[in-house]
């Protein structure tokens, strides 16, 4: 059990600089999900936590405690990354034991480490097997065994789940949630992927390009986005952000809230529009509309050959956003005008 907390973190490579001015807190027992784009700084953020990168400058304090002149080893985390190196020549148990071993920790201890780890992530009846003959989602669990028994105070992990199949990894999800759970210990998660930062983090941190957008929970991301790139990032499809409804302001709604039948009795925009394409998911459909102040995407259960269509949004599930991005109030003069469209 720990926090962690990056103070005024600034980490350049060469002449660029790709995180200018990071401060976080990561509370002791959280499952943080950094979440965002491809190249905003995830892996850099949490390689400086572990020591396997300097920062540039700023503070990265472990419990309270600088932990600049800690090397890696001695910092007590334990990394899971996408590409998990297992020993393709040893047993699943050996694998596992291995780091063990080297630590110094004696037959008896590492037996019981690895009997009691090996339970909680469902390897038990695989000890003997070797790497090949495992699954991939065997294969993670090893990875995880491994991590698990040194009984680190952090787990770090960079896209453990990336290279599994879909199917697999919604219920690897799962299991990390279980045993976030179960150990409550700090879990620092990376993930480009929204979704599964959604599912499986209590505290999710979004990066764009080495800033933090907004560190809040899941619910609070969604339904309280603090600037455009949050409300455009969390949730599929993406939040409709139209520029030419109100003057200097865009206003932003999310695609599950458009109906297409008339509301009773709530304030509501009205917008006409010309069903373009129709995707059929299962329960609900994805249906992108052309409208006059650009495409729209409607997320609906509501199910029609019909294009031309009229639309409608209560006024409850409008977001308003200034030209450089941040959230705002809606003015009453606003409102009227809006729902006079
Ligand atoms: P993410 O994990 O969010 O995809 P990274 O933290 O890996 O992003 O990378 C952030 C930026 O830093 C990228 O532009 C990447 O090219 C750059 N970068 C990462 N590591 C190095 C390195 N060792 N040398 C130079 N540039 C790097
Ligand atoms: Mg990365």
């Amino acid at each position: 059990m720990s926090s962690i907390k990056l103070i005024g973190l600034r980490k350049d490579f060469g002449q660029e600089t790709v995180i200018p001015d990071l401060n976080l807190e990561i509370h002791d027992g959280s499952f943080t999900v950094l979440v965002g784009p491809s190249g905003c700084g995830k892996s850099t953020t949490l390689r400086i936590i572990a020591g396997l990168e300097k920062p540039t400058a700023g503070e990265i304090l472990i419990d309270g405690k600088n932990v600049a002149d800690v090397p890696p080893g001695k910092r007590n985390l334990a990394m899971v990354f996408q590409n998990y190196a297992l020993y393709p020549n040893m047993t699943v148990r050996s694998n596992i034991e291995f780091g063990l071993k080297n630590k110094g920790i004696v037959k008896k201890k590492r037996d019981a480490l690895i009997n009691e780890v090996c339970e909680i992530v469902g390897l038990s009846p695989y000890m003997e097997r070797k790497p090949g003959n495992l699954s991939g989602g065997q294969r993670q669990r090893v990875a995880l065994a491994r991590a698990m028994v040194k009984k680190p105070r952090v787990f770090l992990m960079d896209e453990p789940l990336s290279n599994l199949d879909a199917k697999l990894r919604a219920s690897m999800r799962i299991e990390l949630i279980e045993l976030h759970k179960r150990l409550q210990t700090t879990f620092v998660y990376v993930t480009h992927d929204q979704v599964e930062a959604m599912s499986m983090g209590d505290s999710i941190v979004l990066m764009n390009e080495g800033v933090i957008m907004q560190h809040s929970s899941p619910k609070a991301i969604y339904h309280d986005p603090q600037n455009v790139f949050t409300a455009r990032f969390i949730g599929t499809p993406p939040m409709n952000v139209f520029e030419g409804m109100l003057e200097d302001f865009s206003v932003g709604f999310r695609p599950e809230k458009v109906l297409f039948e008339k509301p009773e009795d709530v304030k509501h925009l009205v917008i006409n529009g010309k069903v373009i394409t129709r995707e059929q998911l299962g329960a609900t459909i994805n249906y992108s509309v052309e409208t006059k102040y650009g495409m729209m995407m409607v997320h609906t259960d509501f199910d029609t050959e019909q294009t031309k269509c009229t639309f409608y949004v209560p006024v409850s599930a409008l977001f308003l956003f200034a030209k450089d991005g941040t959230r705002c109030a809606f003015s009453d003069t606003q409102l009227k005008t809006l729902l006079k469209l």
